[in-house]
């Protein structure tokens, strides 16, 4: 789509957001609705679009890790939207007395949502329940590495909505550009780092504000009171879903040195009960593209070739999938330890102390998620002190996405603003402050003409 196309769809919604008041919230509940109807009407047909974009896309993952958290999350809007929009009391100063002051959360306009391929269908429809919670107009733009899935939207999108509402703008590099650039009243963004620098300079032309959904490497501890096979199982599960081509996929983990064999042992036991095999497989997912499986691939021969040690399942001539593949002290400057792997493989780094690991962690950007497997408060409180990140899961992993009474978001490189339930709504609101001058104005009767009454209270005052 080229400038004008995206004007076309965007014009309509832009009209639409200053020329009607706020929706109040039973209309907003059915905007909800409409989004869940899409949503659950066409399971099937969204679960083979994303297993063909995939060239294999479990549809299980799917329908638990995308249809349900969409649909949940779009009946958390609906039943909570009228409480969150209503207006909130503030104290009023005794010094602007008699007065009251109150809050209004209104809509911001039009909302863009530009969203990547790894779940294409949650990260689309999340941005746009609190959107629609938030009364506002949007348009997404979904990723060229999922043409099928993007069509399919589009196509819905159109039978379920008007254009004045929400519309799809489909297209590859050049139109997502294009899109970043258009006078949205805030952009959702979620993608890499690289590109979120490109999104957040493309918004400032129009002093568009940005919600930077981003990735990063997001650690995970294992500490040495922790069951073993425990804190193996749940890595496994986390890492490769979707062969762990998850935002908050835990990236490395580090575990006491003493342990790292039995650790490795345990993880690859873990993820063979799961994924008894790898070519064909209907429950593990492919890597998307063969550009994506060669920079893994090549990330790690460079980490082989520097010494460190690779054990994986058997892939069993799978070409489109990589099997799950463990590299145990990867070295510090390899790639795999520079950049987010967003894939099925795993380094272990072997510490000696807790603080090591803390420290190891803390000078590395600040990262999406953090995982800490340990039954001893202090010990998860010194790792939640020593590193900041997006998130967490204590004893576990990924499951702090799936909550929808926490924000969810990056900081630093690995985004900022966060969505998610309430403080989606929030994000995608205006907090209007509202001031109600009571009977008497005090302050304004104080002068000018300055008089000896406001000397006697700015001395009162300032003390
Ligand atoms: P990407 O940054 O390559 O692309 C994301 C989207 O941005 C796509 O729709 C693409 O068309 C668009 N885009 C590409 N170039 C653009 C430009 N110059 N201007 C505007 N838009 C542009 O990311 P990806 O490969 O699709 O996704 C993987 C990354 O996303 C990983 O880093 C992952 O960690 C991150 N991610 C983050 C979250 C989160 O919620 N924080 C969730 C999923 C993925």
């Amino acid at each position: 789509m080229n400038h004008d196309d995206l004007q076309t769809l965007f014009a309509p919604l832009h009209r639409a957001s200053r020329a009607t008041p706020a929706a109040d919230a039973q209309t907003r509940r059915a905007w909800l609705e409409t989004l869940a109807r899409l949503v659950r009407e066409n399971v099937e047909q969204i679960v083979q679009a994303i297993d063909a974009d995939f060239g294999g896309r479990s549809h299980d993952e799917t329908r638990m890790l995308e249809v349900l958290p969409a649909l949940r999350g779009i009946r958390h809007a609906q039943r909570h939207v009228q409480r969150w929009m209503r207006q909130v009391r503030r104290p009023v100063d005794v010094v602007f007395q008699p007065a009251s002051a109150w809050l209004r959360y209104e809509p911001l306009g039009v909302i863009g949502i530009i969203a990547p391929w790894n779940y294409p269908l949650l990260l689309s429809i999340g941005p746009l329940t609190d959107a629609l919670a938030a009364g506002n107009r949007a348009m997404l733009k979904p990723s060229e590495l999922t043409p099928r899935f993007s069509e399919l939207l589009a196509q819905l999108v159109a039978r379920y909505f008007t254009r004045d509402l929400l519309t799809v703008a489909t297209g590859g590099v050049d139109t997502a550009r294009v899109f970043s650039s258009l006078p949205f009243d805030h952009l959702l963004f979620t993608g890499s780092t690289a590109v979120g620098r490109e999104v957040m300079r493309a918004a400032a032309d129009h002093l568009t504000p940005v919600t930077l959904e981003l990735g990063g490497k997001s650690p995970a501890f294992v500490a040495a009171d922790y069951p073993l096979a425990k804190a193996a199982d749940a890595i496994a599960f986390g890492k490769f879903l979707n062969a762990g081509q998850t935002c908050i996929a835990p990236d490395y983990v580090l575990v006491p040195r003493a342990k790292l064999d039995d650790f490795a042992a345990a993880v690859l036991d873990a993820a063979r009960r799961r994924y008894p095999t790898v070519a064909g497989n209907a429950d593990y997912s492919a890597v998307i593209t063969p550009r994506h499986r060669q920079r893994l691939a090549s990330a790690l021969d460079q980490a082989r070739a520097a010494g460190a040690r690779v054990q994986a399942l058997d892939a069993g001539g799978a070409t489109e999938k990589i099997a799950p593949t463990l590299v145990l002290d990867p070295p510090q400057d390899s790639l795999l330890m520079r950049e987010e792997i967003f894939g099925p493989v795993l380094p272990l780094i072997g510490y000696d102390h807790l603080d090591e690991a803390i420290a190891f962690a803390a000078a590395r950007e600040r990262p999406l998620a953090l995982y800490c497997f340990s039954g001893e408060r202090a010990v998860q409180r010194r790792v939640l002190d020593g590193v900041t990140s997006g998130g967490v899961t204590l004893n576990g992993t990924l499951l702090h996405i799936a909550q929808d009474n926490l924000p969810f978001g990056g900081i630093g490189p690995s985004g900022m603003g966060a969505y998610h339930g309430q403080e989606g709504f929030k994000r995608f609101s205006h907090a209007r402050a509202v001031f109600k001058v009571g009977p008497i104005n005090v302050f304004q009767r104080m002068g000018p003409p300055w008089t000896g009454l406001a000397r006697r209270m700015f001395g009162w005052l300032a003390r």
